[in-house]
């Protein structure tokens, strides 16, 4: 590749090993010509395959993309959504596929979001799951309150089953999770 300083046409690697999780090789890498050094990173490809049947590469900014619709109006910050689209990548990664659908990855975000915010959570569970019924979301939440344990009962339960599923009118929000907009 390209020299990104002096963008000459070649390099010389220096150095090559591989990261901890063994799903990537990263190179130092050295300019012959300005001598400047730079690090590359060799990962698997990983592809998608959408509903459509179409594949595209895995894009961990179309993962955050989906989540932080879902997470309009949380207190969710970039940073959190950054860590999140990390872990979610990390996850799809080790799984050691190089082929995923847009099913394993809606399933890698759902652990991660919850811990992250049990609203958005569900909004994005909802269309993930395809919930078509308050019951369908009275269910998540009993299932999230099962699993949280008798403390449960506070304000992220409370507000993930009244207002914050509505929008003006009653009606539910839904946001198009990740790889499933089109
Ligand atoms: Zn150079």
């Amino acid at each position: 590749m390209h020299c990104p300083f002096c963008r000459h046409p070649d390099s010389r690697v220096v150095d090559s090993r591989t990261t901890d999780d063994g799903t990537s090789i990263r190179r130092r890498r050295q300019c012959p010509d300005c001598s400047r050094r730079f690090t590359t990173v060799e990962t698997c490809s990983l592809m998608v395959v959408k509903r459509s049947g179409v594949t595209e590469p895995f894009s961990r900014t179309k993962v955050i993309n989906g989540v932080r619709k879902a997470c309009q109006g949380r207190p969710v910050t970039e940073d959190a959504l950054a860590q999140l689209g990390q872990r979610v990548e990390e996850a799809v990664r080790a799984t050691g596929s190089a082929e995923l659908t847009t099913h394993d990855v809606g399933l890698a975000i759902l652990g991660p979001l919850q811990e992250l915010d049990l609203v958005a959570f569900l909004r994005f569970a909802s269309v993930y799951r395809a919930f078509d019924s308050l019951e369908d979301f009275e269910a998540a939440i009993a299932e999230l309150r099962q699993a949280r344990g008798p403390a449960a009962d506070d304000e992220d339960a409370r507000a993930g089953s009244q207002e914050d599923q509505r929008g003006p009118g009653g009606t539910i929000e839904v946001p198009v999770p990740a790889h499933a907009a089109d």
